[in-house]
């Protein structure tokens, strides 16, 4: 059997690989996209019933192209997302082939570009582009054995409150995840424990504007790396029914019991870090530094925005605050779950290139790897703060986009050179030298 060929293979159709899609085909780089299940597939069967988009739709999404679904100012579903996407594949005709996967990656020895093995067969590439997710392995640290008492659970698994048993819920982490789901569980009538850990609070909406446009317009998703410290810091927000400001004094008023960082188990009692307070401290600081920055950018440059200086009120400590608990049985105090919001990791096991650091982090810069002819794209922080996000991959995958069509002309080159020498030395003149070459393929270049 003739082993299928293609220039650039893009490993993953979520919205990384849809936007790669596109820019290449923009380029006329030809090109071929593997997905193993379907495009946008973890949205569609990876996330809880209820979650919505954390950005209003005429933010999150890509540039060219709108959401008809829901209003512009409103959060669409998670399956109207992927609907999305599916439907901008469908605009440009993306070359998508679903339930392939790839199992291995590895360069050609003595010749250019890569092997690739995928369920449906060897194809041959001048490139790859991993578009595999950033979020791809459910983390749960190791404090609770396996097979204890308690069920135990990732996110990624959780669907809604009737999946869960009867009784209390321990949600560990409280980043936009596992706080919606602690919030979604606690109206379902839950007696629901969130472990609160170091985050980021921005206001939903400030002065009539979503927080999406505030970090746009104060430069904030183009920040290219996390401020010093902030590494570990997670984002609480939340675009549930209509979207609101993530307060957790406000979810403590209402039931929740708010706890710190879960730090050991043993014999069915969970420990917590005494780091609640500072963690909400922290998370109020800079719920309020934004509405300072917005201020501050209001009066700069004299736009018209209302007042809200009852956005400024922090409602008192709750007793969990005051009087932190830090040990919790969870049989006495009635928990029958827990689900672990913690994140995720990356997999690149199918990808065998010297592309990664000591730590298993891919080596490169703004997704163009150290090892030619491998790309990343949808890194968090691959070129900026918005690069994990539907609308700032996008870019990313133009800058990618670009790179290969540039090295594209620069093979090209060398092929026009050697197609030059052999023409001359068959003419039996001297080979054009390399000015002359130069002259002629230099305009190519520039317009990659
Ligand atoms: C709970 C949650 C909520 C989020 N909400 C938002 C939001 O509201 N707004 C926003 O902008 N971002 C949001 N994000 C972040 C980000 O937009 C999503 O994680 C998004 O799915 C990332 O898209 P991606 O294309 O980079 O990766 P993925 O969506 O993970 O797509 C990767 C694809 O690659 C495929 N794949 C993996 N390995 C292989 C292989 N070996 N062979 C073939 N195919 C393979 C997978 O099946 C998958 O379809 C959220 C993330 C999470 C976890």
């Amino acid at each position: 059997m003739p082993i299928e060929e293609t220039d650039t293979l893009v490993v993953g159709a979520g919205q990384a690989g849809v936007a790669m899609s596109e820019h290449l085909t923009r380029r006329a780089v030809p090109h071929l996209v593997l997905e193993r299940t379907r495009i946008a597939e973890r949205w569609r069967s990876e996330r809880w019933d209820s979650l919505v988009a954390n950005g209003p739709a005429w933010h999150d999404r890509f540039p060219g192209m709108e959401f008809t679904d829901v209003a512009p100012d409103g959060f669409a579903t998670k399956d109207m997302v992927a609907d999305y996407l599916v439907a901008y594949a469908k605009k440009f005709d993306a070359p998508i082939r679903c339930g392939v996967e790839v199992t291995s990656a590895r360069r050609n020895v003595g010749r250019p570009g890569f092997r690739v093995e995928t369920s449906d067969g060897v194809i041959e590439a001048r490139n790859i582009v991993s578009a595999t997710g950033a979020f791809q392995r459910p983390v749960i640290p190791p404090l609770v054995p396996a097979g204890s008492d308690v069920p135990q659970m990732h996110s990624t698994a959780y669907r809604n409150p009737e999946q869960l048993p009867e009784g209390g819920t321990l949600v560990i982490g409280a980043g936009s995840s596992g706080v919606q789901i602690a919030e979604e569980l606690m109206r379902a009538g839950k007696r629901v424990y969130l472990s609160v850990g170091p985050h980021d609070r921005p206001p939903r909406a400030y002065r009539g504007r979503d927080y999406c446009w505030w970090l746009g317009v104060l430069g904030k998703w183009d920040a290219p790396a996390p401020a010093p410290g902030t590494a570990h810091v997670t984002i609480s927000v939340s675009g549930a029914r209509g979207g609101h400001t993530v307060d957790f004094r406000r979810l403590a008023a209402q039931g929740m019991t708010l706890l710190g960082m879960a730090a050991a188990f043993d014999d069915g009692v969970m420990r917590f870090a005494p780091d609640l307070a500072e963690n909400i401290a922290r998370g109020d600081a800079n719920y309020l530094s934004m509405l300072d920055e917005a201020d501050e950018y209001v009066i700069r440059n004299g736009v018209d925005l209302p007042e809200e200086p009852e956005a400024r009120i922090i409602d008192p400590d709750p007793d969990c605050l005051r009087n932190p608990i830090l040990e919790l049985n969870l049989g006495q105090a009635g928990v029958t779950s827990i689900i672990w919001a913690t994140g995720f990791t990356r997999d690149y096991g199918w990808l065998k290139v010297d592309a990664f650091d000591e730590n298993g982090e891919p080596k490169h810069q703004r997704g163009v790897s150290t090892e030619p002819g491998v790309y990343f794209l949808g890194l968090p922080w691959q070129s900026r703060r918005g690069s994990s996000f539907i609308w700032g991959v996008w870019h990313d995958a133009r800058h990618l986009a670009d790179h290969i069509a540039t090295q594209r002309a620069y093979m090209d080159y060398h092929s026009e050179a050697l197609r030059n020498a052999r023409d001359a030395s068959q003419d039996g003149a001297a080979p054009a030298d390399d000015r002359q070459t130069d002259r002629r393929v230099s305009p190519r270049l520039a317009q990659t």
